[in-house]
């Protein structure tokens, strides 16, 4: 999708290739200026001189509203302000964040620390009031729910990919296992339950059902164009 931004580097690329092409191509060369970093990107879009939120939303086929809430961190306090070069994410129908209220991520992926038995923290911690919404990020069917343990309140929701994502500490929940979840399905309330220092969620994915399989949160979640 965003082949085009990479296309006024190709020359620099290939002139700066053929200076020094004394040997084979090297999969090492480095990247030209500008161009797009390696690895997956998300589903974005790289705003242009002229551009307004709303006509990159009828561009995109986006509800003006969920292009904002996904961009907020990025456009800021007012969405009639953006400037070019900045890149928006475009949210994948049929997802959306784990919490619409607004938070703050109190706890990274991945940061070490004694107080989690893997050694690191192994979700994502986003702090809001207790009794906040909590909504499935996307397709999927509740594999468990418990009220047992360090994640106090929490469940499991089976994703339509495969991904195990896990919403804990919960005050309460709205679903059961075998209930069928989309994107933006309520399935329950934030709290502040099991081993908590204070009201938040965390939100872990996995690649299967046991602790220690996680994966970073964030990528997952930026795959499908929802940016924490
Ligand atoms: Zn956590």
């Amino acid at each position: 999708m965003l082949a085009v931004l990479t296309g006024a580097s190709t020359a620099g690329a290939a002139g700066a290739a053929s200076a020094t092409a004394t040997g084979p191509p090297s999969a090492y060369a480095p990247h030209a200026a500008g161009e797009a970093p390696a690895g997956p990107e998300p589903p974005g879009y790289r705003v242009d001189k002229g551009d307004t939120l709303y006509s990159i939303a009828r561009r995109m086929g986006v509800p003006l509203q969920r292009l904002y809430e996904a961009n907020r961190s990025v456009i800021g306090a007012d969405p009639n302000l953006l400037r070019p070069g900045q890149f928006l994410v475009v949210p994948e129908p049929g997802w959306v964040a784990p919490v619409s209220a607004e938070y703050e991520i109190s706890a990274r992926y991945g940061i070490p620390g004694d107080g989690w038995i893997a050694g690191y923290h192994t979700g994502v911690d986003l702090a809001v009031p207790t009794g906040t919404p909590v909504y499935s990020v996307g397709p999927g069917e509740v594999h468990s729910t418990s009220t047992e343990g360090d994640y106090g309140n929490h469940l499991l929701v089976r994703m339509a990919d495969g991904r195990y994502v896990l919403y804990a500490h919960l005050d309460r929940t709205d679903v059961a296992a075998g209930d069928r979840v989309e994107g933006g399905t309520r399935i329950g309330d934030s709290g502040n339950t099991g081993n908590s220092t204070g009201p938040h969620l965390h939100f872990e994915v996995r690649t299967g059902t046991d602790y220690g399989t996680d994966i970073d949160p964030v990528e997952y979640l930026a795959e499908h164009g929802i940016i924490l």
